[in-house]
């Protein structure tokens, strides 16, 4: 790496992140930043998202045409294509969006089976990120979702005609889920074709039902132990189906079909973030800044009216944080970080001789600088990136 360019910042990927807050439902398991639709009205939210765009603008003035534009959530795929089309030539508009850049549309099954999917294609929309969840009756009455295994891969296949980039996450670790279990479900998913999956083991967040039942001692998540084996075997079967790990939970058949937007995020990249919630995080003056907008969807449309954009009062980063943020992200990806950069921001040098430890335990490994985390390392990820930390 050329150390004079700057160790972060929009050369690694300039993207922007849309979050739209509604879901016709709330799952009991989920801990984003969602709240039913029940009959909201979506234009004030859109008009505040665009005017959101646009106020970033002149304090960005050096960015050039995004890389990506991610529609996450909650569930975007609620909005109408018209919808969708207008917050991206607002996007267009103010920043222009690079040729063949990827644009990503997070769905429900029961959503693509209803969608306009022709429509959303003739949006600019490039990439379907669906979420599956399981591909069992059982898992998904237990997950509480809203629509069965049946409708799930039908939404695959749907997808897969109509996009040129598809993606679906399935939740394995699930109290009582065996070996075999998983391993049967997980080649049902392999033989739908789609060549990106996201793989989650389920986690009880303290404020979701979940975490209340597992107070309540009504739930328990799956042992360490257990969840590790599924985890290993997951690594197994999807190397073997050739959609190999390119991220702790995130496997991809081929480079093209990795998550551009994604790697933004953990190659330190800059991304804008917008809509409820939403974080962002901007190179400006070569300092970094961190923008959280407002969670409540309310809250967030009279903070954009009054202060003009969700990031008035981003924090610039402290160098040490930054340095952190760069390694444990970097260290999530399989093609690794580059340690020169964190030892540039945080002004004093990754503790080599750990990392030399670690890579003896085979945990990691370091091609000249670049240093990444084995499958074994993985499991450890949280821990190994504590000891390296700035
Ligand atoms: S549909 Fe997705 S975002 Fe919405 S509540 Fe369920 S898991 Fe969360």
């Amino acid at each position: 790496m050329n150390t004079a360019i700057a160790p972060f910042g929009p050369h690694f990927g300039f993207g922007l992140y849309v979050h739209w807050p509604y879901c016709a439902r709330v799952c009991p398991y989920c801990d984003f930043n969602v709240y039913a639709a029940k009959d909201r009205a979506s234009g004030p939210l859109i008009d505040a998202i665009i005017a959101d765009i646009h106020a970033h603008r002149p304090r960005l003035p050096q960015h050039g045409a995004l890389d990506t534009v991610y529609f996450g959530g909650g569930t975007p795929a609620l909005l109408q294509p018209s919808e969708i089309a207008a917050i991206l030539e607002a996007a267009s508009r103010a920043y222009g969006i690079a040729p063949g850049a990827e644009i990503t549309l997070e769905a429900n099954p029961n959503d693509v089976l209803r969608s306009d999917l022709a429509g959303l294609r003739a949006a600019g929309v490039t990439r379907l990120s669906i979420g599956v969840q399981s591909l069992r009756d059982s898992a998904l009455g237990f997950l509480g979702r809203d629509h069965d295994a049946l409708a799930g891969e039908k939404a695959v296949r749907l997808a897969l005609a109509a996009f040129p980039s598809v993606s679906f996450d399935l939740i394995y670790a699930r109290p009582g889920q065996t070996a075999a279990a998983w391993e049967a479900e997980l080649l049902d998913a392999l033989a739908l074709g789609a060549p990106h999956l996201s793989l989650y083991e389920l986690t009880f967040e303290p404020a979701t039902a979940f975490g209340m039942a597992q107070r309540r001692g009504e739930m328990a998540p799956m042992e360490d132990d257990a969840q590790a084996e599924l985890y290993e075997l997951t690594q197994r079967l999807t190397a073997q189906a050739g959609l190999p790990a390119y991220e702790v939970s995130n496997h991809a058949a081929a480079p093209e079909h990795r998550s551009r937007h994604n790697l933004i995020y953990w190659r330190s990249g800059d991304w804008i973030g917008v809509g409820p919630g939403a974080h962002g995080r901007l190179t400006v003056g070569g300092g970094r800044y961190a923008s959280e907008a407002e969670r409540r969807p309310e809250a967030y449309i009279a903070a954009v009216q009054m202060l003009q954009n969700s990031w008035a009062d981003a924090a610039r980063l402290e160098r040490k944080d930054v340095a952190q943020e760069i390694l444990s992200m970097g260290l999530r990806a399989s093609e690794g970080i580059d340690l020169r950069r964190v030892d540039l921001v945080s002004g004093r040098p990754v503790p080599r001789d750990k990392i030399g430890a670690f890579a003896e335990e085979g945990w990691v490994t370091l091609e000249g600088n670049v240093l990444s985390l084995t499958p074994a390392g993985r499991l450890l990820a949280d821990a190994i990136t504590l000891q390296l930390s700035p």
